[in-house]
């Protein structure tokens, strides 16, 4: 168990927690440091200082945006944004409308497949003016009796190649990168190994990630294989990115618990060392 936790959902996305109660159930299991990086939105983001004000606990604003990437998806968290930057609220606005448009499609489909009114039950369970993502309704559908786990649920109906599955053309990397950057944020490719890309197309992305702009990549959580970890830092390394963790935690199970993972490894440069973030650690050693 580690205390710095740079990636989490709430019910502003597809987490099953209010802000509130994440922020508190992070207190409570020992985290200092955590980002609330739901996805295309900040508008958890008031709620949780709220809730983290007076704590010991250093809120990191944050946001975990996607991306379309060599016609695939990937997502990028932005960590130290501007909540009042007008470039981030036009992010939000941009990519408000590809969810709300792909979510009523997907809600659509999945209708007509025996989930009554899908698209209005995702939207009942989650905040209000919540960003839909295929997480809120791969839980409808294994709450709904469609599947005998989330993950299931996910992979029966919601993955590239099945019948809900919407292609929505998020933006590009470069530019995502340059809303997040003009946003005052720092970027970071989220969970490199949940890709499924070969090593030599990971390593393109890289390439291009890093001339885009981006700085950072998530080495340890974020549901990747420990076994994993060693390449990752390899590439960390290679690439000159500082290092990233965090454990994506959208709900209580068995996995993703805050701040699941170990430290990072001593040879690699902290994301905390990053001078635009680095403030919000002043009390981390
Ligand atoms: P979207 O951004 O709408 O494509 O949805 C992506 C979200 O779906 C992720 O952030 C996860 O919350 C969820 N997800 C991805 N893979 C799985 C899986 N295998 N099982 C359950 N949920 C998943
Ligand atoms: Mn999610
Ligand atoms: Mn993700
Ligand atoms: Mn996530």
């Amino acid at each position: 168990m580690f205390p710095v936790d740079l990636h989490t959902h709430s019910k502003a996305s597809d987490g099953a927690l209010t802000p509130t109660d994440l922020v508190l159930k992070a207190i409570n299991e020992g985290i200092t440091h955590l980002a609330l990086t739901d996805h295309d939105t900040i508008l958890g983001l008031h709620e949780a200082f709220i809730a983290a004000t007076g704590t010991n606990l250093t809120l990191i604003p944050g946001i975990e945006a996607s991306c379309t990437w060599n016609h695939e998806q990937i997502h990028i968290v932005g960590l130290g944004i501007d909540l009042n930057s007008t470039k981030l609220q036009e992010f939000c606005s941009i990519h408000k409308v590809k969810r709300e448009e792909r979510a009523s499609k997907i809600g659509y489909i999945l209708s007509r497949i025996g989930f009554d009114n899908a698209y209005e039950e995702a939207k009942k369970r989650a905040g209000v003016g919540a960003s839909i993502t295929r997480g809120n309704y791969a839980r409808l559908i294994f709450e709904m009796g469609g599947a005998v786990s989330v993950d299931d649920a996910f992979n029966k109906y919601l993955k590239r190649g099945k019948r809900a599955y919407v292609v929505t053309n998020w933006l590009s990397l470069q530019e995502v990168i340059d809303y997040i950057n003009k946003a005052g944020g720092i970027a970071i490719l989220a969970h490199p190994r949940r890709y499924t890309f070969t090593n030599r197309k990971l390593r393109k992305l890289l390439d291009e990630f890093k001339q885009s702009g981006g700085v950072g990549m998530e080495i340890n959580g974020c549901q990747q294989r420990d076994c994993d970890r060693q390449y990752l830092n390899d590439l960390a390394k290679k690439y000159e990115l500082y290092a990233s963790l965090g454990s994506d935690f959208h709900a209580d199970g068995a996995y993703r618990s805050l701040g699941g993972y170990p430290s990072l490894d001593d040879s690699l440069v902290k994301i905390w060392e990053h001078e635009k973030i680095n403030p919000y650690f002043k009390n981390f050693s």
